[in-house]
């Protein structure tokens, strides 16, 4: 079939997973399941329940056969997502909640069903959380596939049976659904929402297949049978490319392919510059199976366990169980290097729904990170123990977020020499001489960075929230975006001022925004004396090509003339002339 666009056309979203490919596409359009609502007798009501509830086992069965699917064919960790379906279908909020629609308002199931999830999935998507709203994708999926059994819909298509190779498009691609894909027959896949951290783009990444999502109304536009080509490396689909297209995308991909050749090459070298300062460059990660993407990208080990996402996308607290055992689980992969796990960061634009906080004015000024833990003893005791016992068992260490006086390292301190001494009297072994650090993000710590680096073993530096709040620039409102200058002369004397109080103090200091994984401000922050720089895994080759082809001392000509400099424009200027000269391979495809 031919498609409804007749010339080149370009569409840009956002590119999750690397690559580029073209064919034919098959177009999945969401399937609009028609919810009547339909009143009860009142004997009707007692079946109308056990057929709901009949739907919930069902769908229980489906999950745990697609789970099962997936753990056979892919990692452990991809299955893991399922066990996040299973959790809400096991939500007894949301069952409550149908119970009561149908008793009464005496409707059926469906509709019941139908009424109440989809109050959770507007509140998921609505959130400012990228995250969050994520997981309102995970709670559809679900839900379709309750009401489908409701519904007693039959898999309409199944990708299963896919004889000829495509290019998927769709509103989104559930986990359920790629999980069904076969490399064999999909080139690459492209939907209209997500983000970059959807469980689309997980498993994408997992398959290592090209995938370009949020391209908004890809689906409407795009017939099955249309000819595109898709990189995922620019996040761009272009339908009915032309030859003069096509050719220079042949170019492109043997620059990207020469490229990727010149990364592997690096990736398990050391992090050393040309003249021999060895930079600890580290990863972040948000969740334990990020952990093969570390090993596969040669960090070394992690540099900031954002453990906020152990407790956001659930219905309870984690218990200190739970979270011991995750923390042991990345620690023991990745022993002996080190992995810094960072305590509870919740609020700003983090929540968890189910602690129900109130709603404040200003929350990146308010109720958060540690302010919050102290003010929660049992939950950052929880917390505390479980990570202390997971550093018996490998190389942890720990940091405090949004730090912005002593008062609060203090108190922080005295709450885990209290849970040191109830793991001792109950003889739970743990590392004695675990290191603790600070946050540097906030400019107050910045500025008694001295007196701060007395009292702990290092300093890593959270730019972003550094930037927001010294530049008093929301980081997640796109209207004061051109006001978010990493290369901002505050920003540079900031970050030198808590380097060099780290040094005169015996401690080192790291990097863990976004900054740290940029090749053209990483060169800056070493010449600025940082001693470790942690950035998202896919970051890791490209910063630490770039550490190998530079001098320290260059790098410090670099920040002295930064540091001298009035203009944030200049010195990011004068940091890209430097990246591009030094390593100019990076920059081949960049404007
Ligand atoms: C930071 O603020 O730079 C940081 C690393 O922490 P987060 O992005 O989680 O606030
Ligand atoms: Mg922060």
């Amino acid at each position: 079939m031919s498609g409804q666009v007749k010339g080149e056309k370009t569409y840009r979203g956002i590119a999750v997973s690397a690559g580029v490919c073209r064919g034919k596409v098959l177009v999945l359009h969401r399937t609009r399941r028609a919810i009547v609502r339909r009143p009860l007798a009142d004997d009707a009501i007692e079946p109308e329940i056990r057929r709901f509830e009949h739907a919930l086992v069902r769908t229980r069965q489906q999950i745990l056969e697609v789970q099962r699917r997936v753990a056979a064919t892919m990692s452990s960790s991809e299955a893991d997502i399922f066990d996040a379906h299973l959790l809400m279908l096991e939500d007894r909020v949301l069952i409550e909640e149908v119970l009561k629609i149908v008793h009464e308002q005496k409707v059926n199931a469906e509709f019941a069903f139908h009424t109440a999830s989809e109050r959770y999935v507007n509140v998921l998507e609505n959130v400012q959380d990228e995250y969050l709203r994520e997981r309102a994708a995970d709670l559809r999926d679900l839900t379709g596939r309750v009401l489908d059994n409701l519904l007693e819909v039959k898999e309409a298509f199944s990708l299963r049976n896919l004889t000829d190779p495509c290019i998927l498009v769709g509103h989104d691609l559930s986990p359920s659904t790629t999980a069904q894909l076969d490399k064999k027959y999909v080139l690459g896949f492209a939907t209209d929402i997500g983000g970059k951290t959807s469980h689309t783009a997980i498993l994408a990444h997992s398959l290592d297949i090209p995938a370009v999502v949020g391209l908004q109304t890809i689906t409407d536009e795009l017939t099955t049978g249309d000819y595109v080509l898709l990189d995922g490396y620019n996040g761009v689909v272009i339908v009915n490319p032309t030859d003069q297209t096509l050719f220079e995308y042949g170019q492109l991909a043997k620059v990207k392919a020469s490229l990727e050749e010149k990364l592997a090459e690096v990736q398990h070298q050391p992090a050393v510059t040309l003249d021999g300062k060895a930079i600890h460059l580290s990863a972040n990660i948000e969740a334990q199976h990020d952990v093969p993407a570390i090993m596969e990208h040669g960090a070394e080990g992690v540099g900031l366990f954002r453990t906020e996402f152990l407790f956001i996308n659930r219905e309870s607290l984690p218990t200190e169980e739970e979270q011991f055992k995750v923390y042991r689980e990345v620690a023991a992969a990745l022993k002996p290097n080190t992995v810094i796990i960072r305590t509870l960061d919740l609020g700003g634009d983090k929540f968890a729904s189910h602690l129900q906080l109130a709603k404040e004015m200003n929350p990146f000024l308010g109720w958060r990170a540690i302010r919050f833990c102290l003010a929660q003893p049992e939950l950052f005791r929880a917390q505390l123990r479980a990570i202390l016992r997971a550093s018996a068992e490998g190389n942890i260490k720990m940091m405090y977020p949004m730090i912005s006086g002593l008062d609060e390292l203090n108190q922080a301190n005295a709450f885990v020499e209290k849970c040191k001494g109830e793991l001792r009297a109950e003889k739970v072994p743990f590392d004695e001489n675990l290191d603790i650090g600070a946050m540097i993000e906030i400019p107050s710590a910045a500025l008694i960075a001295n007196a701060l680096a007395k009292r702990v073993k290092f300093f890593s530096i959270g730019s972003n929230d550094l930037i927001q709040y010294t530049l008093a620039a929301d980081r997640t409102n796109e209207k004061v975006s051109h006001l978010y200058e990493p290369t901002h002369p505050a920003i540079l004397r900031l970050i030198k001022m808590t380097v060099d109080a780290a040094h005169a103090n015996g401690i080192w200091t790291g990097v863990c925004g976004e900054i740290a994984g940029d090749p053209v401000l990483a060169p800056l922050l070493i010449g600025l004396g940082v001693d470790e720089l942690s950035a998202a895994p896919a970051m890791i080759d490209q910063v630490k090509y770039i550490i190998r082809r530079i001098k320290l001392s260059e790098a410090q000509v670099l920040a002295q003339a930064a540091l001298e400099s009035e203009s944030p424009t200049e010195i990011f200027a004068r940091c890209v002339e430097f990246a591009r000269q030094n390593a100019p391979s990076l920059f081949e495809n960049r404007a």
